[in-house]
Parts: C-alpha cells; sequence; structure tokens
C-alpha cells in the first residue's frame, strides 16, 4: 500500500502550570495515542469540537510542536527522529495554511515579498524566476499580478486567505495541513476557498489533512474523516459511510446537528449532548466520551474501547460498536 504520511500512537503532552513559581500541577493530554494514515491524494478530514486535539495534531506532525511521543513516518521517513535541520526538506514537501487569514500575514510586507520569501529561502528561482512563479501562483489561487503590490489589509478574508494558500504553494508541497482554513470566514466565501483547494488538489496531485470543527465543512472535500475527542481519534472511515452509517455515539451527535434538506420527509432526530467537553487536564476514565454519551453502561467509565475495525476500514473506539 502507497502511505504518504503513518502517523502512530502520537502524543502531545503540555505541562500544566500554576503560581508565581509555576509549580508543574499536572498535564493536558492534548494529543492522546492518536494514529491515522493519509494517502497520496486524498483528503482526510479531522474533526472535533475546539480543544479535542486536532490542530495540536496538525502542528506535531510538521513538529512546529515538538511531540511528546509517537512516531510520524513521511514518505517512509521517521521524521520525529530528525533535527531541525534534518527537518528541512520536509518543511518544503509539507506546508500548513493557517485558521486566520488576519493574523497568519504580517501585515507590513508586500503580497509578492510574502510568496515570494519562502521561494527565495529554498531557493526556487531566481531572479526574473522569482517575478514569474509569484503571478503564476496569483494567478493559480485566482488573484492577479496587481495584486502583488498591495498589503494584507487591503484584501477581504477570502482574499487574504487565498494569498495564504499561495504562499502554501509557492514550495510546490505535496502534503498541506490546512487548519480550519475557513472558519475565520463568511460563510458565503467558505464554499469558493473549499472550491479553490479542491481545484488545486486536483490540479497539483496535492494531499490533505483538513481540519474542522464542523462535519458539514469537511463533507464535500474529504475522502475520508477521522473524528477526534479529548485528544484521542474515536472514529474514521471513508466520507460516504461515515456520514451515512456514524457508528460512534460522538459521531452521531454532531451528524444529527447539521442542518440538512428533508429527502425522505423523515425528520431526523437531533441528539442533544449531555454537559460540556470535560476538561483536558482530568478526562473522564476509560471511554472519555462516557460522561456525556446516551449508551453508556458500566464498562465505559473503566475501560479505554480500542479503535476497532469494523469492516471496509471503518474504525469506531466504542464498547458498543459493530
Ligand atoms: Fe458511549 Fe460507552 Fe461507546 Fe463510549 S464506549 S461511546 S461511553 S457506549
Amino acid at each position: 500500500e502507497n502511505v504518504l504520511l503513518d502517523v502512530r500512537n502520537l502524543k502531545q503532552y503540555f505541562p500544566v502550570k500554576k503560581g508565581v513559581l509555576q509549580q508543574v500541577v499536572g498535564q493536558v493530554k492534548a494529543v492522546d495515542g492518536v494514529s491515522f494514515r493519509v494517502f497520496p491524494g486524498e483528503t482526510l478530514g479531522l474533526v472535533g469540537e475546539s480543544g479535542c486535539g486536532k490542530t495540536t495534531t496538525g502542528r506535531s506532525i510538521l513538529k512546529l510542536t515538538e511531540p511528546t511521543s509517537g512516531e510520524i513516518i513521511y514518505k517512509g521517513q521517521h521524521l520525529e527522529k530528525l533535527s531541525p535541520r534534518g527537518m528541512r526538506p520536509f518543511r518544503r514537501e509539507m506546508q500548513i495554511i493557517f485558521q486566520d487569514p488576519y493574523s497568519s500575514l504580517n501585515p507590513r510586507m508586500l503580497v509578492y515579498d510574502i510568496i515570494s520569501e519562502p521561494i527565495k529561502i529554498h531557493h526556487l528561482a531566481e531572479g526574473k524566476g522569482v517575478d514569474k512563479r509569484v503571478y503564476e501562483l496569483l494567478d493559480l489561487v485566482g488573484l492577479n499580478r496587481k495584486h502583488a503590490k498591495r498589503y494584507p489589509h487591503e484584501f477581504s478574508g477570502g482574499q487574504r486567505q487565498r494569498i495564504g494558500v499561495a504562499r502554501a504553494l509557492a514550495v510546490e508541497p505535496e502534503l498541506v495541513i490546512c487548519d480550519e482554513p475557513v472558519s475565520a470566514l463568511d460563510v458565503s466565501i467558505q464554499a469558493q476557498i473549499i472550491n479553490l483547494l479542491e481545484d488545486l488538489q486536483n490540479e497539483l496531485h496535492l494531499s490533505y489533512i483538513f481540519i474542522a470543527h464542523d462535519l458539514s465543512v469537511v463533507k464535500h472535500i474529504s475522502d475520508r474523516v477521522a473524528v477526534m475527542y479529548l485528544g484521542r481519534i474515536v472514529e474514521v472511515a471513508v466520507s460516504s459511510a461515515l456520514y451515512a452509517e456514524p457508528k460512534h455515539p460522538y459521531t452521531q451527535a454532531l451528524l444529527s446537528a447539521i442542518p440538512e434538506p428533508q429527502v425522505s420527509g423523515m425528520k431526523k432526530q437531533r441528539i442533544l449532548l449531555q454537559g460540556d467537553v470535560p476538561s483536558p487536564i482530568n478526562p473522564p476514565a476509560g471511554c472519555h466520551f462516557h460522561t456525556r454519551c446516551r449508551f453508556a453502561q458500566e464498562v465505559c467509565s473503566r475501560e479505554v474501547p480500542a479503535l476497532k475495525d469494523l469492516g471496509n476500514g471503518h474504525l469506531a473506539a466504542c464498547h458498543l460498536a459493530k
């Protein structure tokens, strides 16, 4: 099997400090044993409520934060073992698009400089070749060369995200981690950016990890979807299977909250989750979801359910899933 990225048992723990002495009083298990794979040319949606560890997972893969433990195997290379210097070529192949197009672009830099900087750092073009490449990239994301001589604040949110995409693509990456790239944008603009990312994927054969807090956002762009809850993956499946037949009670609840046009005349039952997401400092024992699960049984607060394959690569971490 041709695997582009293989993440195994990734953990990212952060110390919790208190008081003037900044004493360590505990730890947040932001990512607690996450495993998944990304195949060439596919989009893996990574979905969950805020604080579930999806963004930390994305950042750990790129080693923007050094993972506590686990394996990150990209094209057969163990990234977790590499020094910052050794990571350099992979920093080019793996790019990230950030959530907030307002703060991720340096306001004092011209668009031209924002996009040309990575080209120069990685020696991908020289002289007039840099200009040519910048204009190509602007064209690719639906902007034009006139935009090169402007500053980020002169653009709308959607256009700024296009600039962010152009910057990420400047180094010809193979894997792009899209970290909630449309969450900060107006709903009317979201579809435009998602369509753009889809077109670019087809044209440039990119693979995406598409992080979102809402299952409806990733529905059309994802080939497979992984759902996270409190630092763990609770379900992974091919999109069509996940949306049609979610196996994990948490996924079922998330899906029931998506407004959908009525097809069969049957009214979809909204599953209301009890309470808030528990604190990641002291998550519930056993299945993290048991405090909010309508099917919870005694075993659920005792034993961590394994992420097991229910057939056709549909995995769920629930004692009751069949
Ligand atoms: Fe609910 Fe138990 Fe399944 Fe967790 S393991 S999702 S608490 S039924």
